[in-house]
This record gives structure tokens, sequence and C-alpha cells, in this order.
């Protein structure tokens, strides 16, 4: 079978290049390989659609870890799944697809069923589906930090990562929405994350990225009142379609870097923003949806009300970042982090899309073939709204 990732001889080529110089598809490669057999917990899965995220990025320009240093934690943390090591890493950590082979072990899936496929992978043996599995030792992200991934024609995976496709979806749709969903659902919905309530005010960044677009969705269907931000007219338009009820576009309120070049915070900047998220909302922000990181973390605790919260999943810009502290205990806030979902958020995102509850946002659908030009797009931020879908 073929599959996009990279091999692992090709790893210290990369690494030669410096890491602001790497682009992913001077990286990325297309593998030539064996479909995979499942083990007695797995399925082997035929892949229909897929999509892309911001996780393969990271693997292609292997930052901030190679994908062999996070298929050897994996392994370090699940010592059977020595079995699995390869010679190459197939990225994608969303797919759908339909059930070809069943391990022994597999109760309630059969050949011919239509899956999508959550990313968490736990340790079938030590965990039950009820414990919030991410807090397992033995957890890892599927096709992020395991041989093998979405990007192929084929795949397995635990039968615990295994989900009904919702019927009114495409392939590329229903393969493309759960990982942005269910993280944002955990972020903001869950006992684990904010728990944002009705009325309340959530500032999402990158609002009309993956993992925005669904933040605007869940606040709405919560009762809260998503505040999106984004750095253009047409990003500003797609939120606004999207239900976002107030959008802030930073090219036209021409704020300047939010962080100086030597790291420490733009008050200036800060309370420009503030100042004008105040005129615009008319009240104070409860929660913050971050994943920026480095840029907008400190200034996420600034901009809160008292008591507020900031939820964070990721540090796309940089994850050594600046917050000044006296914001956090004067004024009583909170910052919980947050990683993907364990299997019941999963599931609750799944039965949201299959209830029409949250549509999916799969505004592109692209060959297998340009799976590296679209990882660019995203990497360089170029017009990109909500989720890529790969058709197979
Ligand atoms: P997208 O690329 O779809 O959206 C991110 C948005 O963030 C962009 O639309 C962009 O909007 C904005 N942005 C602002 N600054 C930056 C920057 N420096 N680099 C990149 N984007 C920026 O990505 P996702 O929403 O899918 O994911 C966002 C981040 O969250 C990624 O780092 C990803 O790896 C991480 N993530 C973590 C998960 C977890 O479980 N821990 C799960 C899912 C994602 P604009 O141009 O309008 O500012």
């Amino acid at each position: 079978m073929v599959a996009w990732g990279i091999m692992d001889s090709s790893i210290n080529k990369i690494l030669e290049v410096p890491v602001h110089e790497r682009l992913p598809s001077k990286c990325i490669e297309l593998i030539s390989c064996e479909i995979p057999l499942p083990k007695e917990d797995q399925v082997q899965v035929k892949i229909y659609g897929a999509g892309i995220n911001f996780n393969s990025i990271w693997q292609s320009i292997c930052h901030p870890l190679t994908p062999r240093a996070l298929v050897d934690g994996h392994i370090r943390r699940n010592p059977s799944e020595i079995q699995n090591k390869q010679n190459f890493y197939i990225f994608g950590s969303d797919g759908a697809g339909i059930i070809t082979a069943i391990g022994k072990n597999v109760v309630g899936w059969k050949i011919g069923d239509e899956v999508v496929i959550h990313c968490n992978y736990v340790d079938p043996l030590r965990h039950s589906l009820d414990f919030d599995q991410m807090l397992s030792p033995s957890q890892s992200i599927w096709g992020y930090e395991t041989n093998y991934g979405s990007f192929a024609d084929y795949t397995c995976v635990n039968q615990g990562q295994l989900l009904k496709k919702p019927a009114h979806l495409s392939w590329p749709e229903a393969g493309s929405f759960m990982l942005t969903l269910a993280t944002a659902y955990r972020m903001l919905i869950s006992q684990n994350g904010a728990q944002i309530r009705p009325g309340e005010i959530c500032l999402i960044w990158g609002a009309s990225g993956g993992l925005g677009g669904f933040a605007i969705q869940l606040c709405n269907m919560i009762g809260a009142i998503p505040v999106g931000i984004v750095s253009s007219g047409p990003k500003k338009i797609y939120c606004e379609s999207l239900g976002c009820k107030y959008v802030l576009n930073l090219e036209e309120i021409g704020t300047p870097l939010f962080v100086q070049e030597n790291g420490e915070p733009n008050y200036l900047a800060w309370k420009k923003l503030k100042n004008y998220l105040t005129k615009i909302v008319g009240a104070e922000i409860d929660v913050v949806f971050e994943h920026i990181g480095r840029e907008t973390i400190g200034l996420s605790v600034y901009l809160m009300r008292k008591g507020g919260r900031v939820v964070t999943c990721a540090a796309s810009s940089g994850f050594m970042a600046q917050i000044d502290l006296r914001y956090l205990w004067m004024d009583l806030k909170r910052i919980i982090g947050s990683h993907f979902a364990n299997f019941t958020e999963a599931a609750a995102s799944n039965q949201l899309v299959n209830e029409n509850k949250i549509k999916t946002t799969t505004e592109s659908i692209i060959n297998f073939e340009e799976v590296p030009t679209y990882l660019d797009r995203l990497y360089l931020r170029k017009n990109i709204f909500g989720k890529v879908g790969i058709r197979f």
C-alpha cells in the first residue's frame, strides 16, 4: 500500500535544515509498505476519508520532536508495541473507513462496519472505557506517536478507538472532524475542561481554524457567547457564517505584536485589545480558548475577568511563553491544560454530529496526492477555513 509519512532514514537530513526553514511538503514523503494486520484487540480499517491536522505538520518538520522520538516514547509507555516498530512513520490522526479484518478479542464490531476513528490510543488491557484515559500512563496519540496513521489505504486501530460513522456524512467529512471537535468538546464542555456555562463569554483564538470552528458551535450550543479572533477579512466572514456573534479581525484593528522580540509582554498592545474588546462586546471575558501559545497566552490570562479560565491545548507559535503571574493570582484566574479527549468525550462529540447539533466544517476536500500542498497551506495560514478532508 502507499502512505504519506517519512522514512526513518530521512530524519537526519531534515534535522540539518534550520527549523524555521523547514516546510512540510519538503519533508513528507510517499511510503510504500505492507498492509498492517490487526493484533488481538485491534481491527484493520480500509480508509475512505481522512483529515489534515496540525500534528502532521509537527511530524513532517520534526519539531519539537522527530517521529522517531515520538514512537520511541510510545513504545516506552507500551513495551508490547515494539512488535509494531517500523523504519517508517505514517501520519494522520483523523480517519474513517470500513472494517476489513478483526482481531480475536474484538467484540461489538464486524467486518463491513463503517467507522470513524478517534486518535486516543491506550493499552486496552489496562483501562476500561469509563476511566479518563487521557490520564493513563499508556496514553498516546494514534497517527502521531504510533507507526500507522490514517494517510494510507489501510490502518490498524484498537477497538476502543472506534465509533459508528454518522450516516449522513460523506467519507471526507466523517474522516476529518473527530480530532478537533473532541478536543474542543473536552476543553469547553466536559468536566475535564472549562465547563462553560450559558451566558458566559468565550474568546476563541484562531476562530476560523479546525479547533476554532467547533469551539464557536459548542459555545452556541450551550448558550455561551463566542467572540472569535482572526487575522483576515475572509476568515471573519467565515466565522460569522458559523454563528460567531462577535469577530475581531486583527488586520483591521492594526494591533502590533503582543509579545516583543525579547519575549516580554507588549502591555500597550494588550491594553489596546482589552479596550477594543470591552467596546465591542460590552462585557468581560469569562473563558479564553487557547492554542496559540507564546504569542498570546500571557495576553489571554490578562484579558479575562476576575476568576476567569483559560483552557489550552497547544502552542502553535511556540511553547516557551511569558505570563505575568500577577494577573493570575491577584485576580484568582485559572489555566487549564487539556489534551485530545477520552472515549466518553469522543463518543459524545460523534453523537452531536450524528444528531446534527454540530455541523462538520470540512470546507475543502482534496485528493490524496494534494496532502503535502495542503499541509503547507495550513502551516503558512494561507486561506484555509475549518477542516480539510481527504478523499481516497
Ligand atoms: P488550524 O491551523 O486549523 O487553526 C489554527 C488557527 O490559529 C489558524 O487558523 C490561525 O488563524 C491561528 N493562528 C494564530 N497564530 C498562529 C500561529 N503562530 N501558527 C498557526 N496558527 C496560528 O489548527 P487547529 O485548530 O487544528 O490546531 C491549532 C493548534 O492546536 C495546533 O498547534 C495543533 O497541533 C493543536 N491541537 C492540539 C490538540 C491536542 O489534543 N492537544 C488537538 C488539536 C489541535 P489566524 O490566521 O486567523 O490567526
